[in-house]
């Protein structure tokens, strides 16, 4: 018995589609859906706790969250300082956590579990936890093995969640998204990092931003004459 699905190739839409349809849970639950968001309202809606706490490292490295299916329970480490004072980060961070447990945790199997056995402590499955590394998330990595791709899935399904493209469509009126003071705007009032904006941006093929350059253009493809050499 796995808590865990099989890791497996997932497409851009389908993540998406997941994430809408956490938030149409959402709606119709009656959780308002407002920007900043509130990724912790997410947790809330599909009955997960979200608590903070101390996640003491272990042989592999730093620890930022870790997730117990059995307990509906999602942990993320409290000794990152930095999610306390970047709002942005923090709401990415419950969000890409929210993403896992979607996207990665096999919810049937816990839940059967849970409602089967009178001593949940004694199962095995109770052991079973998840634990995400890292919380400088890059949908820009390009890696290839399996445990980046879990953490790109959770990373875009975070995005889907937190900018939909209704909201980004509502959110670009009247603004012009070559300007950084106008994208700055946007990410305040979406709660997000200006870096997940313009990622999520450039991934729907909004603007393009040429690597190490501060210069933005529309579409997605490269100004005329700015060809790649290399
Ligand atoms: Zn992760």
């Amino acid at each position: 018995m796995n808590l865990f699905k099989p890791v497996r190739f997932l497409r851009k839409e389908e993540i998406e589609d997941k994430a809408n349809e956490v938030l149409m849970k959402m709606q119709k639950e009656g959780f308002p859906l407002k920007w900043p968001f509130e990724a912790s309202l997410v947790a809330d809606a599909l009955e997960i706790r979200l608590c903070w706490g101390k996640i003491p490292p272990d042989n592999d490295g730093i620890i930022a969250a870790k997730i117990e299916p059995i307990y509906r329970r999602i942990t993320i480490n409290e000794e990152f300082q930095k999610l306390k004072t970047n709002n942005g980060l923090q709401q990415s961070t419950i969000a890409h956590e929210i993403g896992h447990w979607v996207l990665h945790v096999n919810q049937d199997e816990a839940d059967g579990i849970v409602k089967q056995l009178e001593l949940p402590l004694n199962c095995k499955a109770t052991a079973q936890l998840f634990l995400c590394r890292s919380i400088d998330k890059s949908l820009s990595q390009t890696q290839s093995n399996r445990q980046v791709d879990i953490e790109w899935q959770a990373q875009y399904f975070a995005s889907c969640l937190l900018m939909p493209r209704y909201i980004l469509e509502q959110k670009r009126r009247g603004r012009n998204l070559q300007n950084w003071p106008h994208l700055y705007a946007m990410a305040d009032e979406l709660g997000v990092t200006i870096s997940n904006l313009t990622n999520r941006l450039q991934d729907l093929g909004w603007i393009y931003i040429p690597k190490d350059s501060k210069q933005i253009y529309l579409g997605n493809s490269r100004p005329n004459g700015q060809q790649k050499l290399f």
